[in-house]
């Protein structure tokens, strides 16, 4: 039975509370007002300008469970927040208490049993720059910026994915705060519902405070983009696309259209190869010589270059408007879709991007995990982006007019980590985890009955 919990105002906490609160933590507490308030309520997504009344900057579990505690006894709106970098900007709340795991930033490595702890608020760059001191890494995100926690909680792709599989396929173990404030590990031996749920169900359950992963041994790989000029870019996207059909594990490719930093339309193939360099050259040969790139920027390169490759192109601040859906297979008239709809594109900032799945992501039961997206062929993401608050109506209406267009070529699903803001009506959060969702609510139901985690990404107990 759902017994949600009436929303209070974080302002109406009397100060002897707060203070009391402060005390007890090992981070800090802030209101509005407070220094560094300001800075702990921006997220990637300048779009989202919400004032939580208090923000707990937790330090470790027990504060984690303290802020828990705190919210709970007081009946106050929580958001938690990781890298801060999903798009819906569902970590922040408005007039509410947000925990902040930005400062839990540990991390410990075993190279022998090629495993890495790490805590709630660290970044994909900091978790690279650990296990990549011992040739080690697991998957992650292509933005260096993004945190662990959100990213492994909705699944998780990245370079790595075809060879390793997701992000999410990766952890071993995870502890966590829950709703009533009592700490878990939910691994497969222990609470394995929980652990199931948490690969691809998202923040939903709980209070991720640490992420356990297996590593890999990763060291150079042959990375980088390929560059062509728009008028290639039926051409080219359709020789990506028929390469990639008997492409091996080790070959990740990206197609994206974007403009140039000198503001002509391009088609970009973004590349990634986990393997003895020379294979790679070799294995790569073929496309090359058939799309003849006007800039060929794939080079061995250690595996941190090609995780910050985009960094620049991908600050925090702008407005940001994505819209995602996965596609199985990639016709010549979806191809051509795509570029005429990137002709019209209002904003230089803008991309479409093809992001390629097989490989080990398909290799994991459908209903293994919570992440069920496993044999579509591409995840197409609409990143809509522009420097102007003013300008939102017509690139929003552009973001939506692509979506349309694709959807005779799409599959019905979509990525939990690409929501767009305010669209996660129940439609989405279906499409987000298909078959699995009652199974979700189920474990809702079980682990959080009163919805106290009411923010993060939508799973509702049942009534
Ligand atoms: C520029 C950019 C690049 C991206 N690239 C990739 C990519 O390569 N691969 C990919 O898979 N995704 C990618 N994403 C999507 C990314 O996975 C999501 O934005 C993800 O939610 C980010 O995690 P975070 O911790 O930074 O986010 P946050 O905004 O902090 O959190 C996201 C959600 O998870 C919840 N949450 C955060 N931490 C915890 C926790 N410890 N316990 C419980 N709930 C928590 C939050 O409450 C919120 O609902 C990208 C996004 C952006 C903006």
């Amino acid at each position: 039975m759902t017994l949600e919990i009436p929303a209070t105002p974080a302002a109406d906490v009397d100060d002897a509370a707060v203070d009391a609160l402060r005390v007890s933590l090992g981070g800090t507490v802030l209101r509005p007002g407070d220094a560094g308030y300001d800075e702990a309520r921006t997220i990637f997504n300048g779009m989202i300008d919400r004032k939580p009344g208090l923000i707990a900057r937790c330090t470790s579990t027990g504060d984690v469970a303290k802020a828990v505690r705190f919210g709970r006894e007081r009946g106050l709106v929580v958001s938690v927040r990781g890298g801060g970098h999903n798009v819906a900007g569902n970590a922040i709340c408005d007039g509410g208490l947000m925990i902040d795991l930005t400062p839990m930033k540990g991390i410990r490595v075993d190279p022998a049993a090629r495993t890495a702890r790490a805590q709630g608020g660290v970044t994909w760059r900091e978790f690279d720059r650990e296990t990549q001191t011992y040739g080690l890494a697991t998957t992650g995100g292509a933005i260096s910026s993004t945190g662990i926690a959100g990213l492994t909680l909705g699944g998780g792709f990245g370079w790595l994915g075809r060879s390793y599989g997701m992000s999410c396929d990766n952890l071993i173990s995870a502890d966590v705060v829950l709703a009533n404030g009592s700490v878990v590990t939910a691994s497969a031996d222990e609470n394995a519902d929980l652990f199931w749920g948490l690969r691809g169900g998202g923040g939903n359950f709980g209070v991720v405070t640490s992420f356990e992963y297996r590593l890999h041994p990763v060291t150079s790989i042959l990375g980088g983009m390929l560059l062509y000029p728009f008028e290639q870019a039926g051409a080219v996207l359709r020789a990506a696309r028929d390469f990639n059909q008997s492409a091996p594990d080790e070959m990740s490719i990206f197609g994206v259209l974007l403009t140039s930093p000198e503001g002509a339309k391009v088609v970009a193939l973004l590349v990634c190869y986990n393997g003895p360099i020379e294979q790679g050259e070799a294995r790569l040969r073929p496309l090359r010589e058939s799309t003849k790139p006007m800039a060929d920027l794939v080079a061995p390169i250690t595996y941190e270059q090609q995780q910050t490759l985009l960094d620049e192109g991908f600050p925090f601040g702008l407005q940001n408007y994505w819209k995602s859906e996965f596609l199985k297979g990639l016709s010549d008239e979806a191809i051509d879709v795509l570029v005429e709809q990137f002709r019209i594109v209002p904003s230089p900032l803008s991309a479409l991007v093809l992001e390629q799945f097989g490989g080990a992501y398909a290799r994991v039961g459908a209903e293994e995990t919570a992440f069920v997206h496993r044999d579509w062929d591409y995840n197409f993401v609409i990143i809509s982006r522009w420097a102007d608050p003013a300008e939102a109506e017509q690139n929003i209406q552009w973001t939506r007019g692509v979506w349309q267009a694709v959807q005779p070529f799409a599959s019905g699903g979509v990525y939990v980590n690409y929501l767009e803001p305010g669209q996660e009506g129940a439609d989405r959060i279906r499409a987000a985890y298909g078959p699995v969702y009652d199974r979700l609510v189920a474990l809702k139901t079980k682990y959080d009955p009163s919805n106290f985690f009411r923010l993060n990404q939508n799973i509702k107990p049942s009534a």
